[in-house]
């Protein structure tokens, strides 16, 4: 039985990117318009030996009249729903933002397993951020680069428990 990877967080902090890497495949739209990606999207996706299916979330700017905060709320427990583990991603160069704040505050009260991941982590640029995620209240941020591939051995690690 394969298990349930699903990436949460606000637009533009690299879900896409990470869901590219772990399905090995073009497959999520990425562009720096934040919010890009128009629906979720699932694929297989493969990490250090790992192997599970991984879902991709987005569409926070699809027309509706709701809030951001109300699209966001409901599109993430819709995906965390089908989840056994969650990925919430911050952006460590941009540091906690309210929007941050208001996912954080969605996860912890869940059922489903969050594992809090600082994203641009490379170089140092990303440090900052990964001090103030420690006040997100979801644990030790996982630091990682999904663009240049770092950190994904400590993902694997967290990662593990749920395989
Ligand atoms: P999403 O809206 O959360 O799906 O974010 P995207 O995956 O579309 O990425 C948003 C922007 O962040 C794009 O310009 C990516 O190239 C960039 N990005 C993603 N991952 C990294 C990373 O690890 N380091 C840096 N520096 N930029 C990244
Ligand atoms: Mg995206």
């Amino acid at each position: 039985m394969s298990f349930t990877v699903v990436l949460v967080g606000r637009p533009n902090v690299g879900k896409s990117t990470l869901f590219n890497r772990l399905a090995g495949k073009k497959l999520a739209l990425v562009d720096d318009t934040p919010g890009v990606t128009r629906d979720w999207r699932a694929a297989p996706g493969h990490v250090g030996g790992l192997s599970f299916t991984v879902v991709d979330t987005a569409g926070l700017e699809d027309v509706s009249d709701d809030s951001l905060e109300a699209r966001m709320r409901r599109q993430t427990e819709r995906a965390l729903d089908r989840a056994d583990v969650a990925l919430f991603i911050i952006d460590a160069r941009a540091g906690v933002t309210p929007l941050d704040r208001h996912f954080a505050n969605l996860l912890r009260k869940g059922r489903t397993p969050v594992v809090l991941v600082a994203n641009k982590a490379e170089g140092k640029a990303g440090m900052p951020g990964l001090y103030e995620a420690f006040e997100l209240g979801l644990g030790e941020p996982l630091a990682i680069s999904a663009e240049h591939g770092e950190g994904m051995a400590d993902l694997v690690q967290a990662l593990m428990p749920y395989a």
